[in-house]
């Protein structure tokens, strides 16, 4: 008797394990065969100057449209297609796409600049420079347009090495921003030294700054400290004016998040950029 409950016992851890395992392998087939299916999507979220409500480009956030799961965001994929290597290849998909999108924008007369997101692994990828040149030619874009947004992980493994992949996208003209930042370990340490033109303050501080006068007073040493080192600043995550008035007496540059838009679809986008920029923004 005991034998038999325990047999029914494991059939039902065994059970329940198959069907995570189960749940994993398809997720893991689905993210492989999702590139070739083309499922997915470049989602676009305006950033806007401090100054004056000027649209300054956009930041591209992919999307997985997945068969019968619906739009999957990226922090649920992105970190399970850098476990299984197939980041390069999503990643540079990703950049040929926003190059494709910034042409066709320049070709309605719409300048925009668009921002994408790399994994350490595409930065430090040998074949990275010469695609991103390549893309840049084909696709006739003024390489500052271009921007690309790294975080301070990129620097854990080899940071001798990281600040050589980034002189050389910059050597390209490429923009490059770090993302995040301020979450990161590495921070002041490496500022000075890294070969980059902004840093984006990362949302957790913005939420923060109308609450918490340290974390505002933190916030406004760190935008003054990039100013000093010649650094944009643009803010992550802003979604109330109070925020928005706090960071622009702070002198910083751009804002970016909800208060302007969410990330939109492409059609939504170039409806946003080409609309004429009224009492709605600045
Ligand atoms: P990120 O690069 O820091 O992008 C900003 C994230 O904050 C986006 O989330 C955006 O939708 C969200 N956000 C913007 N404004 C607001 C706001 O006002 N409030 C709130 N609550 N959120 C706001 P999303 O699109 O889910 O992307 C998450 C992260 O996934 C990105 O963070 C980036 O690290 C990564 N990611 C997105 N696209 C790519 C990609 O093509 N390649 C790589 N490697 N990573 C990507
Ligand atoms: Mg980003
Ligand atoms: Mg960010
Ligand atoms: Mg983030």
């Amino acid at each position: 008797h005991a034998k038999e409950q325990g047999r029914n016992r494991w059939s039902f851890y065994s059970h329940s394990l198959s069907k995570a395992a189960t749940e994993r392998l398809d997720l893991e087939h689905d993210l492989r065969a999702a590139l070739t299916a083309q499922q997915f999507e470049l989602y676009y979220q305006p950033k806007v100057a401090a100054s004056d409500g000027r649209i300054t480009g956009v930041e591209a956030l992919i999307r997985w449209n997945r068969p019968d799961h619906g739009l999957i965001p990226p922090d649920r994929f992105i970190p399970l297609a850098e476990q299984l290597g197939l980041i390069v290849e999503m990643g540079d998909w990703v950049i040929e796409q926003a190059c494709r999108q910034m042409a066709a924008w320049a070709s309605e007369g719409m300048l925009v600049s668009i921002a994408v997101n790399l994994s350490p692994a595409q930065l430090s990828h040998p074949s990275l420079i010469d695609r991103v040149a390549t893309l840049i030619k084909a696709y006739s874009i003024r390489p500052g347009m271009l921007h690309m947004e790294v975080t301070e992980s990129m620097m854990l493994n080899d940071p001798e090495e990281a600040i050589k992949h980034l002189q050389a996208l910059r050597d390209l003209g490429v923009t490059l921003s770090i993302d995040d930042f301020g979450t990161g370990y590495s921070s002041m340490a490496y500022l000075k030294r890294l070969p980059v033109n902004k840093i984006k303050l990362d949302r957790s501080f913005i939420q923060q700054i109308a609450s918490d006068p340290r974390e505002a007073d933190l916030c406004a040493g760190i935008i003054a400290l990039a100013h000093k080192l010649g650094l944009g600043v643009v803010a992550e995550g802003v979604e109330t004016q109070e925020q928005q008035q706090i960071l622009t007496g702070m002198e910083c540059d751009v804002f970016q998040g909800y208060l302007f838009s969410k990330p939109m679809q492409v059609a939504a986008a170039t409806e946003y950029l080409s609309a004429p920029r009224g009492a709605a923004i600045s």
